[in-house]
């Protein structure tokens, strides 16, 4: 495989480009504050200029919005402002699991499992999907600084099954790893996984000639065989150098195979994005919510959401299931390491919710699900289906 000319020279390439351009990224790459907009007065700008050729999030300079009208965009005085009113909490080191090597390989339930930060392994009706897949030493730009990891990937990139498909949420380096996907490529040649992304990030893939990569805007949809991948509206931004901010788009994932109903939110403030997905999506059976990176509140609350906000939008989906992504691996923010989980349990027994219907698992832990009845894949959400071919 090293001497496989796929992605090579043109790699080295952009590694040079990007230790020039990326400094003040790196420094951003956590939180967000927003900036002058187009306020929505009911959140649902998207809906309403259906009729329009031009959806709503789609700005006359190339920029996306979020679905309330406004960008996520922070200046530089609010991030060390932000930087330096907290003390940094301390690395803690969670307990990872070993799954069990022989489920993995041929896995005899619909399962899926934690192996940090946003990432889960998914393996449902015979497919084997990764969300956000990061199995690096750095949420960077750089090798050598930036978040170092501080928990392991509960599984190596070798003890994956073959992939068949991964979904990237936005192109944040805690979500879109470089070295990861080329890895995740190069070890499967002949086979690679769909990779979904969403709407934007295709050119970024096409000048290293990754193949078999679909983006899709906010509510167009993909069907590979029997499982149909949607892409759905959350509340973020995006940026992985200091001139491209919010330049591509960032989503959610609704997962549709014959057993299953999946979310996976990605990174996202609270926002009425979920009721409309709820609607969309009736008996999501699970969800994967991000309930880690939030504080401090002032700074973070428009792109991430805390762990109480996580159970309302829990709330709002009407999902039977949640687990919590986007803690535990990286320190990005101030709260401390092991908050989340605790706040998650407190907030659902708030909300007299049992808190066993949205937990955060151990790294490495892996959770069997239930095959559920199946139901019509069709939304009528959906507005524009491509095809697979
Ligand atoms: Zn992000
Ligand atoms: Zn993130």
């Amino acid at each position: 495989m090293a001497d496989s000319p796929l992605l090579g020279p043109v790699k080295r390439s952009r590694v040079q480009i990007r230790i020039i351009t990326h400094l003040i990224v790196l420094l951003g790459a956590v939180g967000c504050m927003r900036s002058q907009g187009l306020p929505d007065t009911d959140g649902h700008a998207e809906i309403d200029s259906a009729a329009n050729s031009i959806p709503a999030h789609h700005q006359a300079d190339g920029t996306f919005t979020n679905t309330n009208g406004q960008a996520i965009n922070k200046s530089l005085g609010d991030l060390i402002k932000a930087f330096n009113e907290q003390k940094k909490p301390d690395p803690v080191d969670f307990p990872v699991l070993t799954p069990n090597q022989i489920l993995i390989e041929n896995p005899t339930a619909n399962q899926i499992t934690w192996i940090g930060h946003s990432t889960f392994l998914l393996q449902v009706d015979g497919l084997n999907i990764l969300t956000d897949p990061h199995f690096t030493e750095r949420a960077s730009p750089f090798s050598f600084m930036g978040p170092k990891r501080i928990v392991p990937p509960a599984l190596t990139l070798e003890q994956l099954p073959n992939i068949d498909a991964v979904i990237i949420s936005h192109n944040h380096y805690d979500h879109m790893d470089e070295d990861t996907l080329y890895s995740l490529v190069q070890q499967q040649p002949d086979n690679p996984p769909h990779i979904f992304v969403p709407l934007g990030l295709k050119s970024w893939f096409d000048e290293d000639d990754f193949p078999n990569v679909t983006e899709l805007d906010w509510w167009q949809a993909l069907t590979l065989g029997e499982t149909t991948f949607v892409s759905v509206p959350v509340q973020h931004w995006s940026a992985r150098g200091i001139f491209d901010r919010n330049k591509s788009l960032w989503a959610g994932w609704v997962i549709d195979t014959p057993h299953l109903r999946f979310l996976s939110v990605g990174d996202s403030g609270y926002s009425a994005d979920f009721k409309k997905i709820g609607e969309c999506f009736p008996g999501i059976d699970l969800a994967a919510i991000p309930i880690g990176a939030y504080n401090p509140r002032w700074f973070m609350q428009d792109a991430h959401m805390n762990p109480d906000e996580a159970v309302q939008v829990f709330q709002d989906l009407g999902a039977e299931q949640g687990i919590g992504m986007h803690w535990g691996t990286f320190i990005l923010t101030f709260e401390e390491m092991t908050e989340p989980p605790k706040r998650l349990h407190q907030a659902m027994a708030n909300a007299q919710l049992s808190p066993d219907r949205f937990v955060a698992m151990q790294h490495g832990e892996t959770k069997i699900l239930e095959a559920n009845q199946p139901y019509p894949s069709e939304s009528t959400c959906i507005q524009n289906e491509k095809s697979s071919g």
